[in-house]
């Protein structure tokens, strides 16, 4: 049994894992870090979104993914985070040729992914230690451009696209159907991560998936419950109000720059984050320019 009906039909443990969010499309639920895994399933190929964080996780994904289809399985990173591509070298080991993200994503995840090891030592220390099966880094094979890219799964097809920095350089977006998995870009549940964002950027970016909202009306976030296009607005107004707040404290030489945190829009710790990222920025920019 290949097909969608399967999820109705045959298994409890599928319908209890897996949360419809569209036509032929689900995210799987209580993946481990909150993480979304999306699923799309056509009649020729399933296509699996994010892949968690080690080979342990990879091998429950693929696994609630079987309860669903036996199909030919497509893979495609969000963007170069652990939590969203650890699992890609457990995938690969079993049956799935094509993993896809932007060129940048698979740069940035060989650059990095020896040193984002460190990240995972709790929820996954063999894939920390790399030791054991399945924990090489395991960048892309296939990469999106500038042009989005069209996959057909058999009577559904999905779009890869990027549409500017924002919570990495790397950010990727896929549309299947009426929903828009957003990676990172959007978060729910949380605050949004700002360590290697570009804010600035990102508030553009957010503005760009929320101009989509008549193609799209399930916007689903790289973690928390799926969202609507006002959420998407509201993300992007608040993200615009820290930045200028933040922005302002810099610019006031004189005061203690922490004393922006408590009243920006954030917890402390993606205050924080925030703020040294975006004075690590403005550094960069300043270097640029020859100030030096
Ligand atoms: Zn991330």
């Amino acid at each position: 049994m290949s097909d969608t009906s399967a999820v109705d039909s045959e298994s409890k443990d599928a319908e209890a894992r897996w949360r419809e969010v569209g036509p032929r499309t689900w995210i799987l639920r209580g993946a481990g870090y909150g993480i979304n895994v999306g699923l799309v399933v056509g009649t020729e190929r399933a296509l699996v979104i994010d892949t968690g964080v080690g080979p342990v996780q990879a091998a429950m994904i693929l696994e609630a993914v079987r309860e669903v289809t036996a199909l030919p399985i497509t893979v495609v990173n969000t963007h170069s985070h652990f939590d969203h591509t650890f699992g890609n070298a457990y995938l690969a080991a079993h049956g799935v040729d094509d993993i896809w993200a932007t060129a940048r994503c698979a740069e940035d995840l060989a650059q990095t992914g020896e040193q984002q090891r460190t990240l995972v030592a709790e929820l996954e220390p063999g894939m920390a230690d790399d030791a054991g099966p399945n924990t090489s880094i395991h960048p892309a094979n296939r990469v999106v451009e500038d042009s989005p890219v069209d996959l057909d799964l058999g009577e559904i097809s999905v779009t890869l696209f990027h549409l500017g920095r924002g919570h990495t350089d790397n950010d990727l977006l896929i549309g299947a159907g009426n929903v828009l998995f957003t990676g990172d870009l959007v978060e729910e549940g949380g605050d949004p991560g700002f360590e290697d964002s570009y804010p600035a950027d990102w508030i553009r970016t957010l503005g760009k998936i929320a101009a989509l909202d008549d193609l799209y009306d399930v916007f689903v976030p790289g973690h928390g419950n799926p969202v609507g296009v006002e959420f998407v607005t509201a993300q992007l107004y608040k993200m615009r109000t820290a930045v200028r707040v933040t922005k302002v404290a810099m610019d006031e030489a004189s005061v203690d720059m922490t004393k922006a945190i408590p009243i920006l829009p954030y917890g402390p710790e993606q205050s924080r984050a925030l703020l040294i990222r975006l004075r690590t920025l403005a550094r960069w920019k300043w270097h640029q320019s020859g100030a030096v």
